[in-house]
């Protein structure tokens, strides 16, 4: 199995140029083959539906028809950078093809700031004496505050703004399950909080909510500059600030919490938060809160996987309005007390959800792997090709 490490780097002002122009490079190539790909996609849908070729019977170009592409023709830029790397790319624009025909959405070209890391796979990079050494790039001052488990397989460089991470991706020996003694169900709530099946309840601390009302305040200020001016892009970059700020905090207590969980359950159960929204009309606080609850998610399923734990997806139909005993209990979202008519149970409504979390059996099993619910390894998604959560 994989384990994710990430570090931060400190890049000197000349090896920033060359890190930012390597990523540059591949920006390029990736719009380049993504273009490719997607020609092609739309030449063998037009064969499909109307058996026309209107520019010529399509090739088929894969990813492997691509590399030698890039080997017989590289450009002075793309020399400059390794190989691998190169490789790596394109590798990506392959996995956001088959993401799209295994039904996710159309892959976007990337724009200058939607492009912000790139992969050694295999070769090109070594840790030593506290330096992480880059083919073609240089050695930078690496403090390494956690010890790395396993082989290193793949080097990943990321950019954060102004700030600068590498994350290395190792093979681990696969952890042996444990015997199931504790067992917990989770209720998620629409606000920012967390109710376990034993009553206990877990709040993100205060400075969240106190960051995320500086962002509305500079997203305000953003708004309020003129289109194109530099004042515009610098409070852009402000904006941004905060909003790794929010997005770090948010980490910080997914990363908590969950070590909290994995540390104190067996097996964990959660709603399935996709068949809930399914139900369930969108809006954007509810989105919003999403988010963070699949990043912790996530995260749970991560370090249970690690620990040999379980962690469960359940089905969340009618957890808030249907007592333990099985009787139907219709609550307002505002009602925050559960009484029973038929049993007599008094309860906090969140308390029973969890409860009838825990005691449901599962529509997904998250123990086969690192997983998450769309099927996407936590791995591809760190590479940044597809959006969403990096597990570090
Ligand atoms: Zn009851």
């Amino acid at each position: 199995m994989r384990k994710t490490y990430q570090f931060r780097i400190y890049p000197g002002r000349k090896q920033e140029v060359v890190l930012n122009r390597t990523i540059s490079t591949c920006r390029h190539l990736y719009n380049e083959k993504l273009a490719e790909r997607k020609k092609q996609a739309e030449l063998n849908r037009l064969k499909k539906q109307f058996d026309v070729f209107p520019w010529g019977k399509p090739e088929w170009i894969n990813y492997f028809g691509q590399k030698l592409d890039l080997t017989a023709s590289k450009t002075s830029f793309q020399k400059e950078v390794h190989s691998q790397v190169l490789q790596d790319v394109i590798k990506r624009v392959d996995k956001s093809m088959v993401n799209f025909f295994n039904g996710f959405g159309y892959p976007r070209f990337k724009g200058r700031n939607m492009y912000n890391s790139f992969t050694y796979p295999g070769s090109g990079f070594e840790l030593k004496d506290g330096k992480l050494y880059l083919s073609k790039i240089g050695s930078f001052k690496i403090i390494l505050h956690r010890e790395i488990e396993g082989k290193i397989k793949t080097c990943t460089i990321k950019k954060d703004i102004d700030q600068w991470y590498v994350s290395f991706s190792c093979e681990i020996d696969n952890p042996v399950p444990v015997e199931i003694k504790t067992r917990t169900g989770i209720d998620v709530g629409l606000i920012d909080l967390l109710t376990l099946s034993n009553g206990e309840q877990i709040k993100p601390a205060k400075f969240l909510r106190t960051s995320e009302d500086k962002l509305t305040q500079e997203q305000k200020r953003l708004s309020r500059k003129k289109k194109g001016s530099g004042k515009r892009n610098k409070q852009r970059i402000i904006v941004a600030k905060v909003h790794r700020k929010i997005r770090n905090q948010r980490k910080d207590f997914a990363h908590k919490t969950s070590r909290m969980l994995v540390d104190n359950y067996d097996l964990i159960k959660f709603e399935d938060l996709q068949i809930k929204n399914m139900v369930q009309n969108h809006h954007l606080a509810k989105s919003i809160s999403d988010a963070g609850w699949y990043q912790l998610m996530n995260l749970t399923e991560y370090k249970a996987a690690y620990a040999g734990k379980f962690v469960e997806f359940v089905n969340p139909a009618g957890t808030s309005q249907t007592c333990i005993c099985g009787y139907f209990v219709p609550k307002k979202l505002s009602e925050r007390i559960h009484s029973c008519p038929s049993c007599g149970l008094v309860m906090g409504r969140d308390q029973v959800s969890a409860i009838l979390i825990e005691n449901r059996p599962s529509c997904t099993v998250g123990t086969t792997g690192i997983y998450d619910r769309q099927g996407l390894s936590i791995e591809s998604r760190c590479s940044g090709t597809l959006r969403g959560f990096s597990p570090e």
